[in-house]
């Protein structure tokens, strides 16, 4: 126990908010909760931070930008700089990765400390729709907010051995460039893994069942980075489901549905995650739940009054942004400010692959299947005429989805470095911004942002750096 009071000597303390789990969805909720004059407990089994700090976003970037530079020292030639690129130290990536998840986790401890957060190592289990059960004790709250996160999956039949079938939690501690590797699922932990891969010098193939790889995202965006990864040699198969896997002398063989198969000397299974919820009391506590997930509504409470969830364990996008979204609306309610709704599709979301892929807002199908086709208005502004990303030596296009004569509703940029532009993109989509006026708007020459103004301008009907 570190940081607020001294639950180990003081058992009758009733806590504002009692939280478990502390990823970014239940730390987000302490912090604020503690900043608004809350009284919270924040129970931890493992390290505070989460999976997004320890084994999720911050390790894959790691691992992304160690690959980048990789990439840029095989390519410098082009740039007229003489480079060798000698081969990939794995040992020191891991040294590099580390160095930057330890730094943040340090930095998180002193806020959770500073804040004044009851910080408890332990596994904590729901005890009743007030109390937590941890290290033998009762941690008692007027609310408890269950924040407990996700963990990898794998297919019926499927099991992880963390040797030669593996999940990201492994793969981000393997000790070698695997020569060859097999990644089942083309979601965004699929292809982050099979850019890094790639770029440290695998042979990657990538298996999506579903039609194209980052399928949740305009089919647009999709086409570009199959293409991207075609020329890259990063190799797929689409549509068709996985049907075993098995080992083989020195690796794994992979075997679709359609009897194909594939070998390589790993298998990365990355076909989802799922709610950590089994055992921890949530059901006996008549918490509703759906296979597995923790059901809430818009302001993130389940059906018991006391308790609510955030996070991977409730059935809203998994990822970081949305755990704190979702923890620091809990700890405002809680804390009597007004609160709104959560607006899902205004998150932004970037696959940080080479090359990134982003958006905000809807498809262009989901536009219109909710306008109606002859109401949704598309434009795509290719990279081809935007200076910086010419210097930069990367391709791609922004397209818009524009209701017609009204707001942009999507956005969706594909190109090395775009996730970068997503923060105006979102400003675009959730200020409902006409193209009109975001054209008014003078972006900096040469930056990539310009792209953004370009496609608006064109959008507005006076296109600059773009054929009409
Ligand atoms: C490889 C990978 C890459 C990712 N990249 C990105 C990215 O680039 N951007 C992004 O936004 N998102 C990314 N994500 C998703 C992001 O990491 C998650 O959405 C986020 O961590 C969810 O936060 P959470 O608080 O809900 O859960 P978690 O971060 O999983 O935290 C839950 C915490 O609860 C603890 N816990 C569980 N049970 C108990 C118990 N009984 N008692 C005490 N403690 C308990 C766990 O130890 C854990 O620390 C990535 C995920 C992965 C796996």
């Amino acid at each position: 126990m570190h940081g607020g009071r001294d639950v180990a000597n003081d058992a009758s303390t009733v806590f504002d908010l009692v939280i478990l789990g502390g990823g970014s969805g239940g730390y987000a909720a302490a912090l604020r909760g503690a900043q608004l004059g809350l009284d919270v407990a924040l129970i931890e089994k493992d390290k505070v931070g989460g999976t997004c700090l320890h084994r999720g976003c911050i390790p894959t970037k790691a691992l992304l930008h160690a690959g980048e530079i990789a990439d840029q020292a095989r390519e410098s030639e082009q740039f007229g700089v003489k480079a060798t690129f000698e081969g990939i130290d794995i040992a020191g990536v891991h040294k590099y990765k580390d160095g930057v998840i330890s730094g943040l986790y340090k930095g998180l401890q002193g806020l959770v400390a500073s804040r004044k957060v009851t910080y408890i190592e332990g596994e904590g289990r729901l005890s009743s729709p007030t109390s937590v059960d941890v290290n033998g004790r009762r941690v008692q709250g007027r609310h408890v907010l269950l924040a407990t996160g996700s963990v990898p999956k794998s297919l019926p039949g499927l099991e992880i051995d963390g040797n030669r079938i593996i999940s990201s939690d492994h793969a981000l501690v393997l000790d070698r460039v695997p020569k060859s590797a097999i990644i089942l699922g083309g979601g965004v932990i699929g292809v982050e893994f099979a850019s890094a891969w790639k770029s440290f010098g695998s042979d990657v193939t990538v298996i999506e069942g579903l039609k194209h790889l980052v399928p949740v995202e305009d089919e647009n965006s999709s086409k570009l980075l199959e293409r991207a990864f075609r020329k890259r040699g990063i190799k797929f198969n689409l549509g068709t489901f996985f049907s075993k896997a098995e080992y083989t002398a020195d690796g794994v063989k992979v075997t679709l549905a359609d009897g194909k198969e594939f070998e390589a000397e790993i298998l990365l299974v990355a076909v989802g995650r799922g709610p950590v919820s089994a055992g921890l009391g949530y059901e006996e506590q008549g918490v509703a739940m759906d296979r597995g997930y923790v059901l809430v509504d818009e302001y993130m409470r389940t059906n018991v009054p006391t308790i609510s969830a955030v996070g991977d364990l409730v059935p809203t996008l998994q990822l970081a942004h949305v755990g704190f979204a979702e923890g620091i609306l809990v700890a405002e309610r809680l804390a009597g400010l007004k609160t709104v709704p959560i607006d899902y599709d205004g998150i932004p979301r970037v696959t940080y692959c080479h090359p990134e892929v982003a958006s905000v807002g809807i498809t262009e199908a989901k536009a219109k299947e909710i306008y109606g086709a002859d109401k949704v208005v598309a434009l795509k502004y290719n990279l081809a005429g935007n200076g910086k990303s010419k210097i930069l030596n990367t391709s791609g296009e922004i397209k818009l989805v524009q209701v017609k004569d009204g707001a942009v509703v999507g956005v969706h940029m594909v190109g090395d470095r775009m996730g970068e532009q997503v923060g105006e993109a979102q400003l675009i989509y959730n200020w409902e911004a006409l193209p009109a006026e975001v054209a008014q708007l003078i972006h900096a020459h040469p930056t990539q942002s310009e792209a953004l103004g370009e496609a608006h301008l064109a959008l507005a009907g006076k296109p600059l750096h773009s054929h009409d």
